[in-house]
């Protein structure tokens, strides 16, 4: 028996030790981990949207900004983890600069996309998934991303490919390319930037992999 606050879309099919874990027999678990890994008072929130009437794609998701914030508090972690807007949102951070508490929503979205990457939960947005950890990739073996790079890298990931040839961005895309070639504002190349190394250090300090 769960807790009188759950996650109800996923209480039958997470109903498991991780599951009570987050939201049933510790409480604020989760969100006191999010808040204490990301700095953000989360608990500032009362729910006024000001943040998702500010997010210019706001339509497109299916928990909203403000959401996403009341669902930290309650701790619906899997059901967050599992959202399409984690991997939609453009870290434009007009949700931040619009909120009247101070509450960081964009690093909060943030923080829980880099959960989502690290877990075994099957994103909802599998391309912008793929796309994400390719430019983690991109941006740690060089210190800089380079466009033509990072698409090419991007392309040769499994599926990706035909996907984007059988919904025809992938021929959009081309054009742009060709487009950004002629007038000189695509790089071929680029030489490693001269801070790649505290770059690195940087990126494997945040996911805690190294202190
Ligand atoms: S703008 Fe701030 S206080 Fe208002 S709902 Fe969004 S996060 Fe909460
Ligand atoms: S950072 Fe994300 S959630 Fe916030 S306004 Fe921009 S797109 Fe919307």
């Amino acid at each position: 028996m769960h807790n009188s606050i759950s996650d109800p879309e996923t209480a039958t099919e997470y109903d498991s030790c991780e599951q009570r874990e987050f939201i049933g027999d510790r409480g604020d678990y989760f969100l006191n981990r999010i808040q204490g890994e990301t700095g953000v008072n989360v608990s500032a929130c009362y729910q006024c949207e000001r943040c998702t009437n500010a997010c210019p794609i706001s339509g497109f998701m299916d928990i909203k900004p403000h959401q996403i914030i009341r669902y930290v508090q309650l701790g619906w972690r899997i059901r967050l983890l599992k959202s399409s807007t984690i991997w939609l949102c453009l870290s434009c951070e007009m949700c931040t600069t619009y909120c009247p508490n101070e509450v960081d929503v964009a690093e909060i979205i943030n923080h829980l996309r880099m959960m989502a990457a690290r877990s075994s939960i099957t994103p909802k947005e599998k391309s912008l998934a793929v796309f994400h950890h390719t430019f983690l990739e991109e941006l740690i073996k060089s210190g800089r991303v380079n466009e033509f790079r990072l698409m090419r890298a991007y392309y040769s990931k499994p599926d990706i490919l035909h996907a984007k040839i059988k919904n025809g961005t992938f021929k959009q895309e081309l054009q742009l390319a060709m487009t950004l070639l002629r007038k000189g504002r695509l790089k071929l190349s680029a030489p490693k930037s001269k801070a790649v190394k505290e770059i690195q250090k940087a990126y494997f300090q945040t996911r805690g992999e190294i202190s």
